[in-house]
């Protein structure tokens, strides 16, 4: 390594430094602005947040990055073979060359159209009318179209769309596995229904006060290994987490007098999401050595602590008599099958974000599906009702009553995010696969649950996922994690193992 080039990566890391800077103060402002900013001062917030986003993108484009790469360039810094400054080089390169082939006016028109079809599709999904929305979202697919042609893809325009939340995925790898999966998984489901059996969540419904799930909801988050010294939870209407910095991480959540369930598994999720950017390497801080690989890794560790420990019998060995503690009235009658046949009823229904653990991929192989064919051309958007229909009889054996309980349910593409979906279901998949190889190498986890403790499973995903920052991409790190491919074999599985015996099937 020369000198020059040793250089040369000093300063493009100081750069990647100073904007990631930038863009985790735009992350607080954000995060008040959600929390407790006074009504009157969202449009100043506006103005603020917009001025940094600029001056970030700015610096993102800035041509002295550009030159920085070039000089880095067949340096043994860039080849060293998943050391931390080939995947920092690549990673500042990957989406430097993104940010500048995207025009600015193609971004702001982005920007302008997406601010008003977001009102758009909020009035379209009330009175269930997909006309409202269809301009908008016609105008959306074109100017996504232009976005794709301009970054460039390989094979589909939608691999390039993929790319902003799962680098390196492309249809081809992604519909490879949900393929494998879908047969098995409607199976599956089919069998639920058929089997006649059926828990009482009436009891899931009974009154559990505000303060007390908070206080609940508080004591599990810290016994998987949530730091509330390193963050805080706080009341939004959509749930989030967001990773200011090292010493940072704040999470949010909604609650239900009337539910149990609904905050609680929202706080071990976003705690799961929480764990991850807590677990980040703070010397690597605002390098991509420092951040976190991808939406579907992300989810992943949310759904692991939600679902696969957080919905377990083991956990509830240790956790059930304490809720019957802290809520009394409510749980004091109820019996530890009845309560874990409740918290984990699979039911066909028609919306995503309700959906349970079993029925929540079906949702998104008819949302992956739709997206595939209209940037392919094969579906032209005012046809997209009449597609999900179908596709959601298909799957579900159900048609969705009206467009809000169908095509219309999700913010995601009148903000423009399209290829965002598939990350849910790779999440799930994921979660599964590394939780299959935790066990194995961590002995009987079972056990620990069922005494309180998770400190030796967090350790593990901190030490193989958490420390490793974006030095592999997903699909690697998978295989570097687990010594395989991604593979639906660990999630089906699971599946069929849990819900054939809550359903006797
Ligand atoms: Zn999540």
């Amino acid at each position: 390594m020369t000198d020059d080039s040793k250089k040369a990566y000093e300063r493009l890391l100081n750069l990647s430094k100073e904007i990631h800077l930038l863009d985790s103060s735009m992350s607080v402002l954000d995060w008040d602005q959600k929390t407790y900013i006074p009504k009157e001062g969202v449009r100043n917030r506006g103005n603020q947040l917009a001025l940094l986003a600029g001056i970030s993108h700015q610096r993102s484009t800035s041509p002295e990055i550009g030159d920085l790469l070039k000089q880095l360039e067949g340096s043994s810094l860039e080849s060293g073979p998943d050391s931390f400054e080939a995947a920092n080089i690549r990673e500042i390169k990957h989406s430097y060359e993104k940010l500048v082939k995207i025009p600015k006016s193609l971004v702001e028109e982005l920007t302008r159209i997406t601010t008003v079809a977001h009102e758009v599709w909020a009035e379209a999904r009330k009175k269930s009318d997909f006309s409202i929305f269809l301009p908008y979202l016609e105008k959306i697919i074109k100017l996504k179209h232009q976005q794709a042609e301009a970054v460039g893809y390989e094979k589909h325009p939608y691999d390039a769309l993929l790319d902003d939340f799962e680098p390196g995925a492309t249809i081809e790898k992604v519909a490879k596995v949900f393929a494998d999966f879908r047969q098995e998984l409607v199976d599956l489901v089919k069998a639920i229904s058929h089997s006649g059996k059926r828990p009482d969540t009436a009891i899931l419904e009974r009154d559990y006060p505000v303060d007390r799930q908070n206080r609940f909801g508080r004591e599990a988050a810290s016994a998987i290994g949530y730091d509330f010294e390193k963050g805080r939870l706080d009341v939004t209407v959509h749930p989030f987490c967001t990773g200011i910095g090292p010493g940072d991480v704040r999470i949010t959540t909604r609650y239900n007098p009337n539910h149990f369930g609904q905050a609680f598994f929202g706080i071990l999720h976003e705690a799961g999401h929480g764990i991850y950017e807590q677990g980040l390497d703070p010397e690597r801080y605002g390098t991509p050595g420092g951040d976190a690989v991808s939406l579907g890794i992300h989810e992943s560790q949310s759904r692991m602590w939600e679902n696969l420990v957080g919905r377990s019998k083991p956990f509830w060995k240790y956790f059930f008599p304490k809720a019957q503690k802290v809520y009394p009235k409510a749980l004091g009658d109820v019996k530890f099958e009845d309560f874990y046949f409740a918290i984990n009823e699979a039911k066909l229904s028609f919306i995503r974000v309700e959906a349970d653990e079993v029925t929540y991929n079906l949702h998104i192989l008819v949302r992956f599906e739709i997206e595939q064919a209209f940037f392919s051309g094969d579906l032209s958007p005012k046809d997209i009702p009449g597609a999900w229909n179908e596709k959601f009889k298909n799957y579900f054996g159900l048609v969705p009553p009206d467009d809000a309980q169908g095509c219309l349910q999700d913010v995601h593409w009148s903000s423009g995010y399209f290829g965002y979906f598939p990350t849910y279901s790779l999440g799930n998949l994921y979660s599964a696969q590394f939780f299959d190889q935790a066990k194995k190498e961590l002995g009987d986890l079972d056990q620990q649950f069922a005494k309180g403790e998770f400190g030796k499973l967090k350790e593990w995903l901190q030490e193989k996922i958490h420390r490793q920052g974006q030095r592999y991409r997903a699909e690697k790190l998978v295989e570097v994690v687990t010594g395989k491919p991604l593979s639906h074999r660990p999630l089906m599985d699971y599946l069929k193992a849990k819900y054939g015996e809550l359903y006797a099937i």
